[in-house]
């Protein structure tokens, strides 16, 4: 018999613990451990983030369906590994904190045969000073982020209705940054909601990127064969924009967010401004700040 243990459940977690439980053997053990109660569809969250979909639609709650295909669910977060084991245990451990399940704050050591880290990245905020929820940006990473990002979407567009230009600055927050292609589906998502309702007159609408050129994303950019074209995405991007009235920033690095400023610096080292009303701006990752230990209890981290 074996153990697996699965820390987070995400959609790489919940993957590997859905397919595991399908087909191992009854006789092997299946343990997620993971933070959240509900698992969410990350990517429709730019849908919730323009109140196209709600967070009701793209989350369901893990317990239940855990239980039901016999997964040992622990609503927990994973503080330590420790990979060959110690004094009190001879297999490999993780040292958990339960977040839920009326045992918050408790600790507990869980020991494996198998173990997949599916943690995913840190949503890093603190690496821009000033950005992020609760802060002076809104973020559209998870479905608490993004229904806040839909009510103060809403605030702009009654100062719309009012007849007030509102600047919008959508984009990436850090210099770091890579999740580019959130942001430019959730900037398009705004852009079409202004449309929709005829609102374009008082938009000034912003892009933001440390990327060298539009249509990067993440891999200095791409071809597309359409209709008998080769576009690159560099052009397909701009066009996009231009056709959409969006301007854009581009090789800049967020330093820092004041109450409706952005400070950036382009790549010449420059540093400039830039003002908003509304401002989405996708943080830096960084990874879930676990601990690592060897048999003699000694940090590996
Ligand atoms: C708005 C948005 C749109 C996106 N759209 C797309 C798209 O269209 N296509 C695409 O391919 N990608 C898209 N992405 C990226 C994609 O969502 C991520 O790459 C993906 O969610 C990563 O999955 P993951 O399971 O590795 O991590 P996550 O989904 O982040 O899951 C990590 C899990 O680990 C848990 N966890 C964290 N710390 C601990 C700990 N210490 N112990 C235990 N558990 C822990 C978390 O609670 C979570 O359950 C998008 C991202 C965003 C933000």
């Amino acid at each position: 018999m074996a153990k697996i243990v699965i820390l987070g459940a995400g959609i790489s977690g919940h993957t590997a613990a859905q397919y595991l439980r399908k087909w191992l053997n009854k006789k092997h053990e299946v343990v997620v451990v993971t933070p959240n109660a509900y698992y969410q569809w990350i990517p429709s969250n730019i849908w919730v983030g323009v109140g196209r979909m709600t967070s009701e639609q793209i989350k369901f709650k893990l317990g239940p369906k855990y239980k039901k295909w016999g997964i040992d669910y622990k609503q927990a977060k994973a503080v330590s590994i420790h990979p060959e084991g110690n004094k009190e245990f001879e297999k490999g451990f993780v040292t958990i904190e339960y977040t839920g399940q009326d045992k918050v704050g408790e600790s507990e050591k869980v020991d494996y045969d198998f173990l997949i880290n599916a943690t995913g990245p840190k949503l890093n905020f603190a690496g821009t000073d000033g950005l992020g929820p609760g802060k002076n940006t809104v973020s559209v990473c998870t479905y608490t982020h993004a229904d806040e990002a839909w009510e103060k979407l809403q605030e702009s567009f009654k100062e719309m209705e009012k007849g007030k230009v509102q600047r919008f600055l959508i984009g990436v927050g850090h210099p770091m940054a890579t999740c580019q292609g959130a942001a430019f589906e959730y900037i398009l998502n705004v852009a079409y909601e202004i449309k929709k309702r005829k609102l374009e007159e008082f938009a000034d609408i912003t892009w933001i990127s440390n990327e060298w050129e539009l249509g990067d994303f993440g891999m200095a950019g791409a071809y597309i064969r359409r209709g008998g074209y080769i576009t690159s995405t560099k052009v397909f991007t701009e066009s996009f924009f231009v056709e959409r009235g969006i301007k854009w920033i581009k090789r800049a690095g967020v330093k820092k967010v004041e109450p409706g400023k952005v400070i950036y610096e382009n790549l010449d080292g420059e540093i400039n401004e830039k003002e908003f009303d509304f401002a989405m701006l996708i943080p830096g990752f960084s990874g879930p700040g676990m601990k690592a230990f060897d048999k003699n209890d000694e940090d590996i981290t």
